[in-house]
């Protein structure tokens, strides 16, 4: 794309994986995680301007290593050289021409595209994306733990602003109700309460749950069943009043259409390490708006603060993008590279009006 008369080229693509302890550990139902996971991307240009991008592997979540989303970068980097970061469709055809799947390798890459995209045209990636806000809401995660110490640490997100907590469960009927129910009680009413399972129900025993857990007020179920039993969520959506979210089955703009024809889902949760990147992100969104599906952007637990400030851009951008649970830096010891969204626990994300994502060394 031709702005400001010249055309930008890419002329190296570094990579630097690295991965720092959490501050504390998370558990969800598939496994717990202690470690970011973060492929730290650095795009040069003919014009000596350079795009900073991310990819972190949830490996629970894409299967995918932080090894080997590192080699799936070098190999796109023969394919990128010369190219003009701004052609994002031409990058991304590129990318597919090298690696089926690969989420997170490609959405280093695409991150990096547009902070360039931004600072090219020296405006924020919210401006780029649609503008529609400057600033994002974000809930608190809350993992599994005994009831008492998750109860104590919802109290302390409430203390610190958060009015949207997002619970993890998905360890048993009993053991869930408890953890709902000393929640609730410990947080009152006005606080809205959405929860997670991770794909840890069947079909059956998703409605049985939820059904009990609606009386303590449940603004959302987050993936109450495995990732490919899409009959089995459309089962629970119709059987419940509680309003169903797809995260793990929805990685891609196929996977949403799938998901909307078979009315399987309320909502949607979009994460850039699951489409591979803002580009995909888009095309998810616009299938669902034009479905009536709003979605959530989230993040993975071991991402850093530049994917979680490309989210936060692309949510604020977007009108269709109406919650945001993008918590991960809260929950490190230091950001991968100085700006974008930062490590102090605060529910309202605002967006700088720096060119591209704001991020600078
Ligand atoms: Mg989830």
């Amino acid at each position: 794309m031709n702005i400001g008369g010249n055309e930008l080229k890419i002329t190296k693509i570094n990579v630097a994986p690295k991965s720092v302890k959490l501050k504390e550990p998370i558990t969800i139902s598939l496994g717990t995680i202690d470690h970011s996971m973060s492929a730290i991307v650095e795009i040069e240009t003919d014009e000596g301007i350079i795009g900073y991008g991310e990819g972190s592997p949830g490996i629970l979540i894409t299967g995918e290593t932080l090894k080997g989303t590192a080699e799936c970068i070098q190999l796109f980097e023969k394919q990128l050289i010369g190219v003009d970061p701004l052609d994002t469709e031409k990058i991304h055809s590129l990318m597919n021409s090298v690696a089926a799947l690969a989420p997170s390798a490609k959405t280093a890459v695409d991150i990096a595209c547009y902070d360039l995209f931004g600072k090219k045209a020296n405006l924020p990636v919210y401006k780029l994306l649609g503008g529609f806000d400057s600033s994002v809401r974000t809930d608190m995660t809350i993992g599994i733990d005994d009831p008492e110490r998750m109860a104590e640490k919802a109290k302390l997100a409430v203390s610190q602003g958060f009015d949207t907590l997002k619970i993890k469960v998905g360890t048993g009927f009993t053991a869930d109700i408890a953890r709902i129910k000393t929640i609730r009680d410990a947080v009152g009413s006005n606080i809205n309460l959405r929860l997670d399972a991770n794909q840890a129900w069947k079909p059956k025993e998703a409605v049985n749950t939820i059904n009990h857990l609606s009386q303590y007020g449940i603004e959302l179920v987050e993936q109450p069943v495995a990732y490919y039993d899409i009959e089995g969520l459309t089962f629970v959506t119709n059987n419940v009043s509680t309003p169903i979210m797809s995260d793990e089955s929805c990685f891609n703009s196929k996977d949403a259409l799938r998901l909307i024809k078979a009315r399987a889902v309320d909502f949607v949760n979009i994460k850039l390490m699951k489409c591979g990147g803002i580009h995909e992100a888009l095309k998810i969104n616009s299938i669902c708006e034009a479905a009536g599906v709003e979605c959530m952007i989230g993040c993975m637990v071991e991402e850093t603060n530049i994917g979680v400030t490309a989210a936060a851009h692309l949510a604020a951008a977007t009108k269709n993008i109406t919650r945001a649970d993008l918590d991960a830096t809260f929950g490190l010891n230091e950001v991968a590279i100085p700006g974008g969204v930062g490590l102090e626990a605060t529910s309202l994300i605002s967006l700088s009006d720096k060119a591209g994502l704001g991020l600078s060394k």
